[in-house]
């Protein structure tokens, strides 16, 4: 027997239809490509996407069409976010950091008919255009006033579109099973393979993004999106803040502290989120500016990578600010969990709550979570086992985009995210590593993750990186490879010893070694595999004494 409630369609128009009607005068905070601060509201955002839906239609895009964008955080980019896939097409956003022939190999997979570009990126796909097969037009993100001189062909200018088109547009309504954005993942071997989510999965992960004990952001909070709208949907955010109405802030391309901490504060953020690099930038700017206070951040959300235990105290100490440790992937849409402490650890002192809140969390709703050893029997939820972590619901992938990379889930639906993990009983999940980055010294495991996470507690650290090196008697052993702070003095012996106390004897790294700069992949993480290429012919100390 079915039930007899109404079947109305989720779909990504009811989002921005929402928070147009009962939000209209929230703001919409942009810091302008072109450099001032622009403010809009839920109410103009509303209008301007059917402006730009009815454009759209007038340049001939249809039902399914990719319409890709290369911008920041932007008010447009926000506004295209909904034009686009509220109309029925298919919003893929590209990553830009990605290199020159990645970028155009995606625009050709994807098929994308028309492009949004930020006036940074233009001279980008200049270099490219005439690569790009199925694009039949660019649309630059700007006013008449800064409209650049290109070579683009058939180029228009978004203002100028938009503004020539009718603010009256009926949402078109169709199965909430229709693709509505699609995200290549910034694999780190072979070619980026594209995610491509629905409605319905973008409406359940808004409401799984606003429930309290995942993000749990409301129409009091005011949202500082420093995740960029190109990395999985700003870990949804553009979708959950139109679905409670909370104030949006938007940084543009000016990623750097000092920015960052003016939005901050003038904009009265309570709620920011973004990948643990951005957040050192802001450290570093508050390390220039002593005293810097930030008395409206409550709650920063990290992921993308591991959150820094360092990272999560200062937070606590010098700003007042609960950091929510979060984990997911791009094929995830991409939140899997996040880290609240539960009602029994509330009365535990701020050390031990730390400790629970370095890990990644406990799974959101709607996320099935399960570790398995390399046979696929499921591992024991115990916080020691560690082996691959396996996902499935609602808002995860069960297939790339066109097939890519060929069946990618069991026939029980389990997704390998490629990470190792431990669960505890408590259902708190901490990775270990990436299966491709873990170190096997003597057939025993070494999580790289973790003596990072160490070694970055050292004052004198910025950044750590942690590789396997081939060793004759181990078969690998743990390098660790580190950036120092500004004007910092730290040696290879001081490394070491401050590690002594806090990792096993046989988990020291063999060495230390301090570089300029790591190398990074287009959404900020370590490129490991980088790291090892420079790093195959380095020759251990212990190397030699295990070889006498
Ligand atoms: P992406 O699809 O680019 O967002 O990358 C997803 C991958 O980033 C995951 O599979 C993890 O390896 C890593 N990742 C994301 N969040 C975290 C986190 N909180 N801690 C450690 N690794 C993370």
């Amino acid at each position: 027997m079915r039930g007899l409630m109404q079947e109305t369609p989720l779909l990504i128009s009811s989002l921005i239809d929402y928070a147009a009607t009962y939000h209209g005068d929230t703001e919409i905070i942009t810091r302008t490509v072109e450099g001032p601060i622009h403010r809009s509201t839920y109410a103009e955002v509303g209008r301007r996407a059917k402006q730009l839906a009815n454009a759209l239609k007038r340049l001939g895009v249809e039902f399914g069409d990719r319409v890709g964008t290369l911008a920041w955080n932007t008010h447009r980019h926000f506004e295209i976010y909904y034009g686009v896939s509220g109309s029925g097409f298919v919003l893929h956003t590209v990553n830009p950091r990605l290199f020159p022939d990645q970028i155009e190999y995606i625009i050709n997979h994807a098929e994308d008919k028309l492009v949004f570009v930020d006036l940074t990126f233009v001279p980008l796909l200049e270099r490219c255009a005439d690569k790009l097969k199925t694009v039949q037009g660019f649309v630059i993100m700007t006013d008449a006033e800064h409209m650049p001189k290109t070579t683009l062909p058939n180029v228009h200018c978004y203002e100028t579109l938009i503004g020539a088109e009718s603010d009256v547009f009926a949402w078109p309504t169709f199965d909430e099973n229709t693709a509505s954005s699609l995200c290549y993942t910034s694999g780190t071997t072979g070619n980026p393979k594209g995610v491509l989510y629905s409605h319905r999965s973008t409406v359940i992960h808004s409401f799984m993004v606003c429930m309290g004990d995942t993000i749990g952001v409301t129409s009091h909070d005011s949202v500082l999106v420093v995740v960029p709208l190109f990395h999985a949907n700003a870990w949804g955010m553009p979708y959950a803040a139109a679905m409670c109405g909370a104030k949006l802030v938007f940084p543009g391309q000016a990623m750097d502290g000092k920015n960052i901490c003016e939005l901050l504060q003038n904009e009265k953020v309570t709620l920011s989120m973004g990948v643990p690099t951005v957040w050192l930038m802001l450290f570093q700017y508050a390390d220039q500016n002593p005293g810097l206070k930030l008395p409206d951040l409550g709650r920063v959300v990290i992921g993308g990578s591991a959150a820094p235990r360092a990272m999560i105290k200062r937070f606590h100490d010098d700003f007042g600010a609960r950091v929510i440790h979060a984990w997911g992937m791009t094929e995830m849409s991409p939140i899997g969990t996040a880290g609240h402490l539960l009602r029994k650890q509330m009365d535990l002192d701020i050390e031990q709550q730390i400790d629970i809140q370095a890990r990644q969390g406990r799974a959101v709703y709607g996320v099935g979570l399960k570790i398995v050893d390399d046979d696929g029997k499921e591992l024991p939820r115990d916080g020691k086992a560690f082996g691959h972590l396996m996902v499935r619901g609602p808002c995860i992938t069960r297939s790339y985009f066109k097939g890519e990379g060929g069946q990618i889930v069991d026939a029980d639906n389990w997704f390998d995210t490629g990470d190792i993990a431990t669960l505890d009983g408590d259902g708190f999940m901490q990775i270990t590593d990436r299966s491709k980055d873990v170190i096997k010294s003597g057939g025993e495991w070494i999580s790289s993750i973790d003596l990072e996470n160490e070694a970055l507690g050292h004052p004198g650290v910025q950044e750590a990186a942690v590789i396997g090196v081939t060793h004759p008697k181990w078969q690998e052993r743990p390098l660790l490879v580190v950036v120092k702070k500004k004007g910092a003095e730290v040696s290879r012996d001081d490394v070491l010893k401050y590690l002594e106390s806090r990792v096993a004897k046989w988990w020291l790294p063999d060495d230390v070694v301090f570089v300029d700069e790591l190398p990074h992949t287009a959404t900020g993480k370590l490129l490991k595999t980088k790291l090892r290429q420079d790093f195959k012919d380095y020759r251990l100390p212990t190397a030699s004494d295990a070889a006498e």
